[in-house]
């Protein structure tokens, strides 16, 4: 049967492997006959002592012995016995009281054993005990001559004895668990000569898996069985100690093991492999025929389940701590930061792998290396001093920055964290936290530069969150607005008296879209004086790089304000320059006539009262006189012409121009115009203006029509961005080339009166018409086919 020849087989290898046990501190206690004395040895020398009094706690100490113990005649005859004696000679007790010791040994054994009665010495040492159930198991005899006469003696099962050694060593190996589950299966076959020993570990859902087994076939190994099908080991693990059950079918206590059933099993030894709470499961001994367990067996099982259960839990602890390990290794290794353990004298002893990201350095070159001579020469001493500082307080922190060395070459700002602690080996060490801060050094001055930047700038510079509150308002910005930031800060829109519309809309565009925008416009200051001011709005991000306000630039462009007036004030000049010019050449010519005519007319008067040229002379003066009126009701409507108005209105120009239509309207049938017109805008500006402008306009294309062909008037109106482009066009005699500017100025005139009459001021109106309106005016022209005056009015 290969069953059992397995369990020789173990219990062979466990002779082979024999070995003293470790040994007991007592090594034997006897109470002798009616016990009078107890006899004991231990690891520190031998003594015995007296009983007086009653011998019953000794008694029932020696009975409760797992080796046996027994006192001898001096020829060997057992007098006492207890129970483990019986249990190892598998015999009833009473059968050993009164028989000699030596009977129960191999015959080759015992006169060794009698001489050694007869030397009445102390001798420990194995022989080959012949039990009652036939086989042969070794035994160790530790013998005592009792000072009264006779001897102490107790006796260990060697078998047992070395099978424990053997399993306490194999898990003191730290072997693999399966590995010492199968060897406790086989062990507990082999010792308990048993024909099945199984490991069932405790698994969820009230199962046990079979774990390891001996007697079995290998594939039944990982067998999962519900506890409830095995009642034996249920019980085993509730109660949490060995039972035994002699014959399943006859004591009714405990069913069959289902799992067990098909192997024909009768008696069954189990034991609890007891966890730190819960139990990690049983381990059981069965046999095909009914067996009485000896407390002998249920000690060896309980004992092989308990070093299993230590193995169990030294691997879960060393698991634990391996885990553990591995969590801080991960922890020191995964942190942007370099975790250092240094000497006191700044030799490094380790340091973590996050060094080749900070400085570029593998870790594991730089062992030994003194960290001082990495950092710059600047701050080594206050490296050194912070060592010390350090050193002197252990377990307090003490931080600094430093810069080190990178592999590149070059310098890395860095934070140090150093505290003072004791190596495993008792000496003192540093751990230095670093982190590299360059970055942050960066961004800092960075910061700092652009805060002084905008601290020490002239410009109004301030910030808005997304809700239009003020969340920065530099000196600059109090300068010029004249309210002090404390007031501002937090405020919201509307605080300052700024056309809100005109900012309002402005922001939204500027967070709606991230485009930065500019506008111009006119403030109050908090004092009430008014400001010019250009405003640049851009938009302000976080770190994610959403808009999160805005930024605003303002600045004071009264200087630049004032720059454009005095330009406007230079054209002024120019015009009254123009002016002075014209009232002294162009008014001058018909009064020096006017002085030239009345004279001779004075003088022939005073010579021939009847001469007729006079009558002549006379209408020659009238004409001078009527000229200078003219010329000066000219001017007076150039100066008087309506002021530029910042209460422009909304003018359609369809209607001033039909207006001025019918105004011309003999000219324009004398002529018999063809007037063509574009759908005509409604613009922002002054009517009067604009009638002024039209029939100017309209007025030269009559007058300068060619008389070659039927005049033609077109009017046009082209949209361009923001403006209107209008334009009067015709197809007349046209303008020669290097003219078109001149003839905008007062009294410029290309014909002389007789060809064309006029006084040259009609198109000076239309220009500083069109520029009080906000535009401006040219002429495109043609000799001989035609001209376009343009202009250009906001819309
Ligand atoms: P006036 O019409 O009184 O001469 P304006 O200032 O209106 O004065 O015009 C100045 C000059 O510009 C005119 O004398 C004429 O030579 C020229 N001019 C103006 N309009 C036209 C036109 N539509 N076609 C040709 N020449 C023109």
């Amino acid at each position: 049967m290969r069953e059992r020849s397995n369990g020789k087989k173990g219990r062979n290898a466990n002779r082979r492997e024999r070995k003293p046990a470790e040994r007991e501190t007592v090594v034997a206690v006897v109470a002798e006959g009616e016990a009078d004395g107890l006899q004991f040895s231990h690891s520190g020398g031998e003594g015995a002592v007296a009983l007086s009094g009653s011998p019953e706690p000794y008694r029932s100490l020696v009975e409760s012995f797992a080796q046996g113990a027994l006192s001898l005649r001096e020829d060997g005859t057992i007098t006492y016995a207890n129970g483990s004696f019986a249990d190892t000679a598998r015999l009833p007790l009473d059968r050993a009281l009164g028989a000699r010791l030596q009977s129960f040994l191999v015959p080759s054994d015992r006169p060794l054993f009698e001489a050694i009665l007869d030397g009445r010495e102390a001798v420990d040492r194995e022989f080959t005990l012949l039990a009652a159930d036939g086989l042969r198991r070794p035994i160790r005899i530790a013998l005592r001559p009792l000072p009264q006469g006779g001897f102490a003696a107790a006796v260990s099962d060697l078998s047992e004895e070395a099978a424990i050694a053997l399993f306490a060593r194999q898990a003191l190996e730290g072997r693999p668990m399966e590995q010492l589950v199968d060897e406790a299966a086989r062990m507990i076959a082999g010792t308990l000569e048993v024909d099945l020993s199984v490991v069932l570990e405790l698994a969820e859902g009230d199962t046990v898996v079979l774990a390891g087994a001996e007697g079995m076939a290998a594939d039944d190994k990982g067998l999962r069985v519900e506890l409830a099908a095995d009642p034996h080991a249920r019980h085993t693990l509730s109660a949490g100690e060995a039972i035994a059950v002699v014959d399943y079918t006859a004591s009714g206590l405990f069913a069959v093991p289902s799992w067990a059933a098909r192997h024909g099993v009768n008696a069954g030894l189990t034991a609890p492999v007891l966890g730190n709470g819960r139990p990690y499961g049983v381990i059981g001994a069965y046999c095909r025929r009914s067996r009485a367990f000896s407390r002998n067996d249920t000690r060896f099982i309980q004992t092989i389940a308990n070093i299993l259960a230590q193995a169990i839990k030294r691997k879960h602890a060393e698991n634990d701590l391996r885990r553990s390990e591995e969590y801080y290794r991960s922890l020191i290794e995964n942190v942007s930061e370099v975790i250092s353990v240094l000497e006191p004298s700044g030799k490094l002893l380790f340091s973590s792998g996050s060094l080749e990201a900070v400085l570029g350095r593998r870790a594991e070159t730089t062992r030994g290396l003194n960290v001082l001579e990495q950092h710059h020469p600047d701050h080594v001493e206050r490296v050194r001093a912070a060592y010390s500082r350090a050193l002197a307080a252990p377990g307090r922190p003490i931080s600094l920055e430093s810069r080190v060395r990178h592999e590149d070459g070059n310098w890395r700002d860095v934070e140090i964290v150093l505290q003072a602690t004791t190596s495993l080996s008792g000496a003192p060490v540093l751990v230095s936290t670093m982190r590299d801060i360059t970055e942050r050094k960066r961004v800092e001055q960075e910061r700092a530069l652009l805060a002084s930047i905008v601290e020490s700038s002239d410009e109004a510079i301030s910030s808005r969150d997304l809700e239009g509150r003020v969340t920065s308002w530099n000196p600059g910005a109090e300068r010029l607005f004249g309210y002090p930031a404390a007031e501002m800060i937090g405020r919201p829109f509307g605080v300052m008296a700024l056309p809100q519309d005109e900012m309002q809309a402005n922001f939204k565009i500027v967070i709606e879209t991230g485009r930065p925008q500019r506008f111009e416009t006119r403030i109050a200051r908090k004092d009430g004086t008014a400001l010019d001011i250009a405003t640049i709005l851009s938009p302000l991000r976080d770190s994610n790089g959403n808009i999160a306000g805005a930024v605003l630039v303002t600045r004071d462009i009264s200087e630049r304000q004032l720059a454009q007036q005095a330009l406007e004030l230079a054209k002024t000049n120019a015009e009254l320059e123009q002016f002075a010019y014209v009232a002294s050449h162009d008014l001058k010519e018909p009064l020096r006539m006017i002085g030239g005519f009345a004279n001779l007319l004075k003088r022939r008067l005073e010579q021939n009262p009847d001469d007729h040229e006079a009558m002549e002379f006379i209408g020659y003066i009238l004409d001078g006189a009527q000229r200078s009126q003219e010329l000066i009701d000219a001017l007076l409507d150039y100066a008087t012409l309506a002021p530029g108005s910042e209460e422009f209105e909304q003018v359609d120009v369809g209607i001033v121009v039909g207006e001025a239509l019918a105004a011309l309207e003999p000219g324009l049938v004398a002529a018999d115009a063809r007037v063509i017109r574009d759908p005509l805008p409604v613009v922002r500006g002054d009517r009067t203006l604009l009638a002024q402008l039209f029939q100017n306009l309209i007025g030269n294309a009559i007058k300068f029509r060619s008389p070659e062909r039927p005049l033609e008037i077109r009017l046009s109106a082209r949209r361009d961005d923001s403006r209107w482009v209008l334009g009067v066009g015709d197809n007349g005699i046209g303008i020669e080339p290097g003219h078109t500017d001149r003839i905008f100025n007062m009294f410029e005139r290309l014909h002389n009166r007789k060809q064309f009459p006029g006084r040259g001021m009609g198109l000076a109106i239309c220009r500083k018409a069109v520029e009080r309106l906000g535009g401006k005016i040219w002429v495109e022209s043609e000799l001989e086919r035609g001209s376009i005056f343009y202009f250009i009015l906001p819309a």
